[in-house]
Formats: structure tokens, C-alpha cells, sequence
């Protein structure tokens, strides 16, 4: 029975605050706090009409330390979910050490003026998080998230070597829009312009943004274009996979989705640079960002389904093994449930998960870790109870050989 603290309240705030109302068992106390008050507002009315239980709301600028430490002491939380966006997460962490209280996120912290997509400042606060008895777990999503824990189940149950590993995400999702983007938009289209990399041999190889395409028929969604692009995961993948020698990570884009993204590049509508408009300082991609539809509001128009898996090629016993572990989510079955798309679904239940793995005790230690350090078991039980069943099998799939 345990206070939790949610913060943000978009896309995914909302699936967690579902998710949570949902396990009163374990979640006995739920509070949502974000920029806007009025949206955390709309998510509790939503949660009593649906579960009968009343949640509680307060706002918070997450950038700011000491106002986030003064909701911190009034609330006393066991631990924060932090779903606001990746900006916010040193500031949440250190309001965190300076309160006594476990953390959880599901994206690695971005400067704003930076696209690097690394973890290399969430981890120096290994030591703090120890000394002070304190627990961060980071990037419980589903990529990053479950897919580190597919990661985790295959080394634990199945290969004594993980040889090569392709992470293949693909959204079969239609809004009906020209161009609008499943979640943040401004992170979004920062992750697919960037250049491409993938972990060979010890060394990062860089790609350039799309080099690399495949096309793949995805069990329950069919033949999609998938590209390779550079994913957070990999970074703790690559330390913490027994014997990997390769790892790519492939994500699905249409037509018309990359044509929009050359254009915006083309013009300069994608960049993080600000620049001076009528006498005032505007960054064009959060220009554009106003521009799009809000990912929150692609809900109720989105058909079809979302297939994130992790294919392992290895040894086992000496023997080669090939295995596909994915899991399927259907838009309208998600939103149906939670007034979310399957991408925010597939986010926010993981990151509900990772905080019901860390108030049960499953997942509890001192110091900031990837989710792929911790027994995969709890966790892909959990997966399947919750809303997020997967399936593991024996594949003949070959990345590699298929078609570009
Ligand atoms: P949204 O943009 O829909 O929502 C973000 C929320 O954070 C909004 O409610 C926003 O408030 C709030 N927020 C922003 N800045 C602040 C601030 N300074 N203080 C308080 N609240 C703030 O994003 P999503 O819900 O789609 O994504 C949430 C997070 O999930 C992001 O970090 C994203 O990168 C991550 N993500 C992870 C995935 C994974 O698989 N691991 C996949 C998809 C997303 P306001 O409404 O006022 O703007």
C-alpha cells in the first residue's frame, strides 16, 4: 500500500494514472501533478468515472527544484513516476535526494539544447542515489523499458550468448492525419532526424538518419519499412548483455511520414536552434510542435496496432538458437480502456509496472539502474496480467536477409 507522486500528464501520464487507479492493492494513494493543472484534473474525472476512485492533483513547474521539493514534502510520497519529458529528470532526481524518495522515468534526460540521447547524466548520480539509501530506475517505458526486460528474459531462460540482437518497433497505427507524431513531438522528430547508430564488436558505428532499411512482416500488423536508427536502450544493452556482438535497433516509418520529416529538415522546421522571429527568440521545432496535432488527441482516431519485439540470435549449450520475443497492442482496444493510444499505453503500463516492481520490493536497491539488471520474472508476469500479454518463440527470421 504505497503513495506515488505521477508527474505529467500527458499521453502517458495519463495511461499510468489509469493503471495505477486500477491496482488499489498496491497503489493506495495517487496523486498526478504537472505543468497544467486542468489536464491532471480531466485524467482524475476520467479515472473516478471509470474505477470509482478519486486521485488527487496539484501543479508543479518540474524545472524547478525547491517548488518540486515543497509538493514532495506536503505530499510524502514513497516515490515519483516521471512522465513529464526528458528535460525534466535531473531536476526530479534532485528533488528526489533532497526529499528521501525513489524515482522512476521512461526516457533518458535531454538537455534542451542537445539531441544525445545518452545516460551518461542520470548515471553520475549512482553514488548520491546510494548513499542516500534511494532507488531510480530509469527508462521503464516499453523501448526503452520492456524491451531491456525481453533483453534480461532471453539471457536469463534461453542463451548462454546473446550474438546478435535486433530491436524491431513498428507502429501499424493510422490517425487519419497527413503528419502527426504518436508521442512528443518535439522528442519525436529530435530521435529520427538524428543520425543512426548501432553497437558492433565493442564500437558504435554511425549511420546516417534512414541509411539503413528493411522491410519485415509483422505477425498481426503485415509488411512494413523499417529503418535503423540509434535507441537508448542499447547503451545498457551493450554493457549488460553476456557476449553481444552486434545490436541494431529498427523502427517502422510510412511514406508519407518521411516525406513530411525531408521537408521540415529541408527548411529548417525540425531544428533545436533558436532563432529570432519578430523581434522575439522562437526554437523552430517547438514552433512546428505547436503546429501538430496533440499526440494526446490521436486516441479516438487511431486504428490498427503497435508489434515491439527483440529477435536474439545465439548459443546454447554450444548449439545456435534464434528467438522472438514481442509483444501486440491494439489503439482502439487501449483507448477503449484508458482514453490513450496504444503508443502511450505501451509506455504507461511498463512504467506502472517498473513502480509496482519497486513498491511490492521485487525491485529494490540503492542506486540508479537500467531496468535489465533486475530478474525479468516479476516484470513479465506483470506484462501479461496488466495489458501487455507477449509471446516467445523459436524463430528462423534472419535480419539480415531480409529484403531493403
Ligand atoms: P506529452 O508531451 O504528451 O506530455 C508531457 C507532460 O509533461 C505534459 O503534461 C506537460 O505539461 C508535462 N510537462 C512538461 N514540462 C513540464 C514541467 N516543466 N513541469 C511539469 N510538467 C511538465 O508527452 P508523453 O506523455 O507522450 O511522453 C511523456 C514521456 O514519456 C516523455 O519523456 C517521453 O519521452 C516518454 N516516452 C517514452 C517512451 C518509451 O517507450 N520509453 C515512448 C513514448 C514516450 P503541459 O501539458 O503543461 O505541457
Amino acid at each position: 500500500m504505497k503513495r506515488v507522486l505521477i508527474i505529467g500528464a500527458g499521453g502517458v501520464g495519463r495511461v499510468v494514472a489509469h493503471k495505477c487507479a486500477q491496482n488499489e492493492d498496491v497503489f493506495s494513494d495517487i496523486w498526478l501533478a504537472s505543468r497544467t493543472k486542468s489536464k491532471c484534473d480531466q485524467i482524475a474525472s476520467e479515472i473516478t468515472e471509470k474505477t470509482g476512485r478519486t486521485i488527487q492533483t496539484a501543479a508543479v513547474d518540474a524545472d524547478n527544484v525547491p517548488e518540486l521539493v515543497a509538493l514532495i514534502k506536503q505530499i510524502q510520497p514513497f516515490m515519483i513516476i516521471n512522465v513529464a519529458l526528458p528535460y525534466q529528470d535531473l531536476t526530479i532526481m534532485d528533488a528526489c535526494l533532497e526529499t528521501g524518495v525513489h524515482y522512476l522515468d521512461t526516457a533518458n534526460y535531454e538537455p534542451l539544447d542537445e539531441a544525445k540521447f545518452e545516460y551518461s547524466w542520470q548515471w553520475a548520480y549512482r553514488d548520491r542515489f546510494e548513499k542516500a539509501g534511494l532507488m531510480a530506475l530509469l527508462g521503464s517505458g516499453f523501448d526503452p523499458g520492456v524491451t531491456n526486460v525481453f533483453c534480461a528474459h532471453m539471457q536469463k531462460h534461453h542463451f548462454d550468448t546473446l550474438d546478435y540482437v535486433d530491436i524491431l518497433d513498428c507502429n501499424g497505427g493510422d490517425h487519419g492525419y497527413a503528419f502527426a507524431t504518436n508521442f512528443n513531438p518535439e522528442i519525436n522528430i529530435r530521435e529520427v532526424t538524428s543520425n543512426g547508430r548501432y553497437f558492433e564488436n565493442g564500437e558504435w558505428i554511425e549511420t546516417r538518419p534512414m541509411q539503413y532499411k528493411k522491410q519485415f512482416d509483422f505477425d498481426q500488423v503485415g509488411p512494413k519499412n523499417m529503418y535503423l536508427l540509434y535507441h537508448e536502450e542499447m547503451e545498457s544493452l551493450s554493457v549488460n548483455l553476456r557476449g553481444v556482438k552486434r545490436m541494431r535497433f529498427w523502427m517502422t516509418f510510412g511514406d508519407a511520414y518521411l516525406k513530411h520529416l525531408e521537408v521540415f529538415r529541408n527548411i529548417g522546421l525540425d531544428s533545436i536552434e533558436p532563432i529570432m522571429f519578430e523581434g522575439r527568440e522562437i526554437v523552430p521545432i517547438q514552433f512546428l510542435k505547436a503546429l501538430l496535432p496533440d499526440p494526446a488527441s490521436l486516441g479516438p482516431r487511431t486504428v490498427g496496432k503497435t508489434n515491439i519485439g527483440v529477435i536474439v540470435k545465439g548459443t546454447k549449450d554450444g548449439k545456435p538458437l534464434s528467438r522472438y520475443v514481442y509483444n501486440i497492442c491494439d489503439h482502439q482496444e487501449c483507448y477503449k480502456e484508458t482514453n490513450a493510444q496504444a503508443v502511450s499505453y505501451t509506455t504507461g503500463v511498463p512504467a506502472m509496472i517498473g513502480a509496482m516492481m519497486m513498491c511490492q520490493g521485487h525491485w529494490m536497491k540503492a542506486g540508479v539502474y537500467n531496468m535489465e539488471e533486475f530478474d525479468p520474472d516479476p516484470f513479465m508476469a506483470a506484462l501479461n496480467e496488466h495489458g501487455l500479454p507477449w509471446s516467445d518463440i523459436e524463430t528462423d527470421i534472419d535480419v539480415d536477409s531480409l529484403p531493403e
